[in-house]
């Protein structure tokens, strides 16, 4: 875009991690300066990041964050590539155990690209700080916003920097500082009250160690996922091929049932995973980092948007406003929409009333809480069948678990259910997608038929299937050998 034709003059994020990064990439098109405050020193390289611990575990991106990757950088998918990250076929190259059975193996036309959460944010990195209408500056500590008066709107941020504190103003300000933001704490002493704050308890811990990637592994899958079934049992266990010839491993565990960071128990723990099939890929795998913990107690959500006071000039994206339980992979994939959602209400403004801000931020609030909905609805409902979790248990509960356990189900039967039910985690489509009366009407007999015949006789719960031959460009058809 031109940028003289931008409508708005400066933003600033506060935050330059994933959501910062992407909010920083929409309103460059907007905004004439668009300047990102982190207050910690970035790397130069894909190196692990003391402020973003969450680095050092398994980060899957879901395929509509993908394609919002496509969109917002072109060609950095393929550049991920080139530096070693392995792009796939979730069906194809994915061998997934969920919830006490495991997924067919097809050509399914989702993808997601296989690498390190520190790789990612540095290649993005680098695109952000190309664009020449945003400068990223670093060691900057955002400490307050500044208003035009009490319940006025935001018109800046006080902040801590290398010289001292500063004030840098600002038409629009985006708090992109994750689960630790101080948003509500400032909202409140401003005299606007405090957003109402759902949490779900699942005491879940994650433990993560890379290894290198074996050379001459058989394995016909390139990321293995072995998801418990609740409530029998709550360890869950992931590996996948990241950059670098590694493989990423991430053992979780509820309720205190945390992996242990000691080689022995490490490895003792992935004895008691639904399959022993990472316990297998482990064994003789040669470990280049030692195992590190991280505790998620709860998945949260501050409900901003049905605050009814809410200040002009701000707006909050990322785990800042939810910070989803981190085992169905959707964090940075909600973030990705929500950085798409603020571009599309930032162009429908400048449309409506060009260069005036009003009412932006309550419009996006509320537009961003319906693209977490969903995410929150599918984590939640899963977690909540644990008796020990703790949360609200609205009416009508166990028949939504009762339906969704049956999908899950019916999904490891046949491939078209799959795609469908991929099409929904994948956040393509919403659950009108499940709505079509062929898979209506697979579901209805399959619940049926769950009221009588047992589990291990209505799923496959015991052998892994295996990858579909691949066309090769000439039409012939071989095997992948993934690893
Ligand atoms: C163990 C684990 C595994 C996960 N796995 C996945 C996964 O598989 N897939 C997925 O999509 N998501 C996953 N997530 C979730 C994902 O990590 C988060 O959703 C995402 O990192 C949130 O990004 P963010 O930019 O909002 O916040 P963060 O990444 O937490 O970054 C916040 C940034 O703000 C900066 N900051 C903080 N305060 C200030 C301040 N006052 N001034 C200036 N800067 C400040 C920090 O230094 C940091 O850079 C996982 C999370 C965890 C914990």
């Amino acid at each position: 875009m031109n940028p003289s034709k931008r409508g708005f003059g400066r933003a600033v994020v506060m935050g330059g991690s994933i959501a910062g990064l992407l909010s920083a990439r929409v309103l460059s098109e907007h905004f004439e300066k668009v300047v990102i405050l982190e207050r910690e020193r970035l790397p130069d390289g894909p190196e692990q990041r003391k402020a973003v611990p969450q680095g050092r575990h398994i980060h899957a991106m879901l395929e509509a964050g993908l394609k919002v990757l496509e969109e917002l950088f072109p060609g950095l998918l393929e550049e991920l590539e080139a530096g070693g990250a392995d792009r796939i076929d979730m069906g194809r190259d994915a061998a997934w155990f969920h919830f006490g059975a495991w997924k067919p193996r097809f050509v399914s036309g989702y993808e997601t690209i296989l690498c390190s959460r520190p790789y990612l944010e540095w290649k993005v990195r680098g695109r952000i700080v190309a664009l020449p209408n945003v400068e990223l500056r670093q060691g900057y500590a955002v400490q307050g916003l500044l208003t035009e008066g009490p319940g006025g709107r935001v018109t800046g941020v006080k902040v801590e920097g290398p010289d001292g504190e500063e004030t840098l103003a600002a038409d629009l300000v985006v708090d992109a500082t994750g689960r630790g933001s101080r948003a509500p704490q400032w909202l409140e002493q401003l005299g606007y009250g405090r957003p109402e704050e759902e949490q779900v308890g699942i005491e879940l811990a994650y433990t993560s160690r890379f290894y290198e990637r074996p050379a001459h592994s058989r394995n016909d899958w390139k990321s293995l996922a072995l998801y418990a079934r609740a409530p029998d049992s709550w360890r869950s266990g992931f590996l996948a091929n990241v950059e670098g010839g590694r493989w990423i491993v991430s053992l979780s565990g509820y309720f205190g049932d945390h992996p242990p960071t000691d080689e022995a128990g490490f490895l003792e723990f992935t004895r008691g995973l639904p399959t022993p099939h990472i316990h297998e890929a482990l064994r003789g795998a040669k470990p280049l980092t030692q195992p590190v913990m991280h505790k998620i107690p709860t998945s949260r959500w501050l409900h901003f948007e049905r605050m009814p006071r809410f200040p002009d000039g701000f707006v909050l994206l990322g785990d800042s406003v939810c910070a989803l339980n981190p085992v169905y992979g959707q964090g940075m994939t909600v973030i990705s929409l929500g950085a798409r959602r603020l571009g599309e209400c930032l162009a429908a403004q400048a449309r409506s009333t060009p260069g005036n801000l009003q009412g932006l931020s309550r419009r996006f609030q509320k537009g961003l809480a319906r693209s977490i909905g969903l995410s929150w609805m599918l984590a939640t409902t899963m977690d909540l069948i644990y008796p020990r979790t703790r949360g609200k248990r609205p009416p009508g509960l166990k028949l939504l678990q009762w339906s969704i356990g049956n999908l899950v189900d019916l999904t490891s039967l046949d491939e078209a259910s799959c795609e469908r039910f991929y099409r929904v985690l994948h956040l393509r489509g919403g659950l009108e997608v499940l709505l079509q009366p062929k898979l209506a009407l697979a579901l209805a007999a399959y619940s049926l038929k769950s009221l009588f015949v047992p589990l291990a006789q209505r799923v496959n719960l015991d052998r892994m299937p295996r990858a579909p031959g691949i066309r090769t460009p000439a039409g012939g058809e071989r095997m992948d050998t993934a690893a």
